[in-house]
């Protein structure tokens, strides 16, 4: 390619929220850069950010989508299931994975059609880099987690932790990583030996693809785990990294925020306007992602335990499994509340809210997204991991960067815990208190927050690290492709 010759740039996202959200916003960042984007997706998943795209055009960034088919069918899942998101139950996540091989052939058929110079794909996607290869073109691996845990998830790959412990302790560290980093046993998947053999191999495909790729984009920024990011690139020999978040930064006016993923279930303006009549760092923002749900006996402690707190909130519910809110708000609830706690069912406009003076802390259960998005708006949090590699972000959060406390860290499966209390309405209010209150440590805590979230900012502002990685990694897929 000449020097002026425009690049074009594949992103093909995993379909699910909190794959697809964050690239989106890589794509965008790409495309203000003078890029050319092309968003791959499935015809149930474009609805969701079809007109935030349409209005990125609008504003002149150039940036498409190409729609290829689900084969749900073909793969044994039921009609419609699009997303990892709408997975009836976990025994298919598997059948999920292994569809997604079937993007092969259409997914060529596009690269010939319109010849990027380069496609940023998902971790789950590892054959994209062959794929990718076959047509001469670079890949690059977006993995949507923090780099602390990717060392963690690689270095149990490579030195299989010895997990022996007694039963009076089941604290543990991994050997050779850095940090005295304490694992929970209990956190540990639990798998059936099948199930668990072929998770196992999946993730071995995607390390060995993550060494014959370009390299790894991460929605990070290096000063945020600089030890993590250190030890990814020369102990785990991931040498070609590069740090470009937070990307949710990337969106800079409200209507993109609060259309980021879903269109928000409740007015925008409602919701700021009720932030507006509350005092400065004030209110406390809970939510738990887009995939897990709890049941009622939880939700009922939930609302119990911010009750008794005291403390303003906006609580976003997840409402797939619950009939009405009356399974699990207490009688009166929502008189007693009125003014005081905001609930949103299914889709809150998240990073809008977090961005708000009101906000002085968020409950969250450490997906990657929405631990950065607390970090980038520079909030404290309280930390709840249910599953995966939450607990892995959440030990970044309680143990590295020390920014938050823990309200619970047991394993919930997001489809399998009927009756399950994790968390009971007491420890819900214990850590609000605290989180929230004036104590020495809980000062400590707002006040790294809030640090870590000027950084955050300064990161991908002009000439910062993250800004200068995008830039580098632009000119050198131009040298590739010239
Ligand atoms: N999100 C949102 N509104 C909601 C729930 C989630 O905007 O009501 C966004 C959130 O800002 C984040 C993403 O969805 O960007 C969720 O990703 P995360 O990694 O936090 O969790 P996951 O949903 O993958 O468990």
């Amino acid at each position: 390619k000449s020097e002026s010759s425009q690049l074009h740039v594949f992103f093909f996202p995993l379909m699910a929220h909190g794959h697809t959200i964050p690239m989106i916003d890589i794509a965008k960042l790409f495309a203000a850069r003078g890029t050319k984007c092309t968003i791959i997706t499935t015809p149930l998943n474009v609805v969701h950010f079809e007109d935030n795209i349409d209005r990125d055009k609008k504003s002149g960034l150039d940036i498409g989508i190409e729609i290829i088919p689900f084969p749900c069918v073909e793969a044994g899942l039921p009609e419609g299931c699009e997303s990892l998101n709408c997975i009836p139950s976990p025994d298919m996540i598997l059948p999920f994975v292994n569809a997604l091989e079937r993007f092969r052939e259409p997914f060529e058929r596009l690269i010939e059609m319109h010849c990027p110079d380069c496609v940023v794909a998902d971790m789950f996607l590892p054959w994209t880099t062959d794929a990718a290869k076959k047509y001469g073109i670079p890949r690059l691996v977006f993995h949507g987690t923090s780099t602390f845990s990717l060392c963690v998830v690689e270095n149990m790959l490579r030195y299989t932790p010895q997990v022996n412990v007694t039963s009076d302790s089941e604290v543990f560290v991994l050997s050779n990583f850095p940090g005295q980093i304490e694992f929970k046993k209990s956190q540990l998947r639990k798998r059936d030996g099948n199930t668990q053999s072929a998770f196992i191999e999946l993730r071995r495909k995607m390390s060995e693809t993550e060494l014959t790729s370009f390299g790894i984009v991460i929605n990070s920024f290096y000063e945020l785990e600089p030890v993590y990011a250190e030890y990814y690139r020369k102990d785990l020999g991931r040498s070609k990294t590069w740090y470009i978040g937070p990307v949710s930064l990337s969106n800079r006016n409200v209507i993109d925020k609060a259309h980021r993923g879903k269109k928000a279930t409740i007015d925008e303006h409602h919701c700021l306007n009720w932030l507006d009549s509350k005092k400065p760092k004030s209110v406390l923002y809970v939510s738990f992602g887009s995939i897990s749900r709890f049941n009622t006996a939880q939700l009922v402690e939930i609302a119990m335990g911010l009750e008794s707190s005291n403390v303003s909130f906006i609580w976003v519910i997840r409402m797939e499994n619950i009939k009405s809110e009356d399974q699990f708000l207490p009688e009166g609830f929502n008189e007693r509340l009125e003014g005081k706690g905001l609930i949103i069912k299914d889709w809150a406009p998240q990073v809008l809210i977090l961005d708000h003076p009101a906000i002085g802390g968020f409950m969250t259960h450490c997906g990657w997204n929405s631990t950065l998005e607390g970090i980038s708006a520079g909030l404290p949090l309280i930390t709840w991991p249910l599953f995966a590699e939450q607990f892995n972000n959440e030990k970044l959060v309680t143990q590295v960067l020390k920014t938050g406390i823990t309200a619970g860290n047991e394993v919930w499966s997001p489809w399998i815990e009927p009756e399950k209390v994790l968390v009971t309405k007491d420890m819900v209010e214990e850590v609000v208190t605290q989180l929230m209150g004036t104590g020495e440590e809980a000062e400590h805590l707002r006040s790294r927050a809030r640090d870590l979230g000027e950084t955050a900012k300064k990161a991908v502002e002009e000439d910062g690290t993250s800004y200068n990685d995008l830039t580098s990694l632009i000119e050198q897929l131009r040298v590739y492709s010239a």
